[in-house]
């Protein structure tokens, strides 16, 4: 019985060095050095070739090395009866709180408008917002979502959430599916992107969403690019529709160097940062499935996989 390592572009050494501490014993194998797929049960992955585990007739678990799990769902070819788990990690929600926290922050009291003025030598007061007037949306209120939106609330944002279902959180004015959309968005001023990305919520973030929230508003994503129809939100900043966007996360990362959301003056990119996962902290819960798939028991952040997260 062995485990897999798969993370083409991300070195696998402190992944290898934390499952040997919580593990000692362990057979592991680090794709694409030579080894027995048949006695591979478990998989570790990130951004796999696609088709690659289905040619291990003995794989049971694919586990996502973090939260998302769209570079998995998105291989078709991955058997049905192969069970994915995703990780939940506190230190990786608390991590994506204060990104987000710091975006909002920025844009409230133009930090990132004084640093382009200050470049020019311009000295150009703005009015500035206060927290209590800036209501807050986010899109997804899963474990990320509500995490960031309760450090929000906290803080003294109006925050609105919105999910698939219904929910009821504290603090939080939530709405949820196609018909609580349209409310969700009205007098949202900043709009926090955190769904998974999967067949429904791909371009989700496109000129209609954006047409339906106020004049002003800002966009900020840290789900996936593909949440993101590029040239709507141009067109959109552009228009003055929008304010600006910060974005975290891209169609194509690196992002390449002559893409026009480098040189926008209301866009600010950072390089997929939110919250990174760190091998140590999530090791613990890897091993804790391996051990359990190996008792036939049942695993820890299963993936639904007809939801697609
Ligand atoms: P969860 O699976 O815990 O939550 C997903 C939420 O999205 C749920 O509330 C779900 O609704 C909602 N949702 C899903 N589909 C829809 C839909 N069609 N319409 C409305 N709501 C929907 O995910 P996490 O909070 O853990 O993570 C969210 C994403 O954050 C990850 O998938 C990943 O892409 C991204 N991420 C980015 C990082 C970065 O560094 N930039 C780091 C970590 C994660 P319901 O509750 O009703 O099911």
């Amino acid at each position: 019985m062995s485990f897999l390592i798969v993370s083409p572009g991300r070195d696998p050494k402190a992944w290898i060095k934390a499952l040997e501490n919580h593990h000692p014993g362990l057979n592991i194998y680090t794709y694409p050095e030579e080894h027995d797929k048949e006695e591979v049960e478990f998989a570790l992955a990130w951004n796999h070739p696609r088709g690659l585990f289905k040619n291990y007739p003995n794989l049971k678990v694919i586990a996502s090395m973090g939260a998302g799990v769209d570079h998995i769902t998105s291989d078709s070819e991955i058997p049905e009866d192969i069970t994915i788990t995703r990780v939940i990690d506190d230190r990786l929600t608390e991590d994506m709180s204060v990104f987000v926290m710091a975006q909002v922050m920025d844009r409230i009291r133009d930090l990132s408008l004084y640093k382009e003025q200050e470049s020019e030598k311009k000295w150009n007061p703005v009015s500035y917002h206060r927290i209590e007037d800036v209501k807050i949306g986010i899109m997804g209120m899963g474990v990320m979502g509500t995490a960031v939106g309760k450090r929000l609330a906290k803080n003294g944002f109006p925050v609105k959430g919105w999910a698939r279902s219904e929910k009821e959180i504290e603090g939080i004015d939530t709405y949820h599916g196609e018909e609580g959309l349209a409310e969700f968005l009205e007098e949202t001023m900043i709009l926090v992107c955190l769904l998974p990305l999967t067949p429904e919520t791909e371009n989700i973030l496109d000129k209609d969403i954006f047409e339906k929230l106020p004049k002003g508003a800002y966009i900020i994503n840290v789900a996936r690019g593909e949440h993101l129809v590029e040239h709507d939100l141009l067109e959109m900043i552009d228009s003055g529709h929008l304010s600006g966007a910060a974005l975290d996360v891209f169609r194509e990362e690196p992002l390449k160097e002559d893409h026009p959301f480098w040189e926008h003056p209301r866009i600010k990119v950072t390089p997929h940062i939110a919250s990174m996962t760190k091998a140590e902290s999530v090791v613990p819960q890897i091993v804790e499935n391996y051990e359990r798939m190996k008792e036939n028991e049942s695993l820890k952040n299963v993936v639904e996989r007809e939801k697609g997260y």
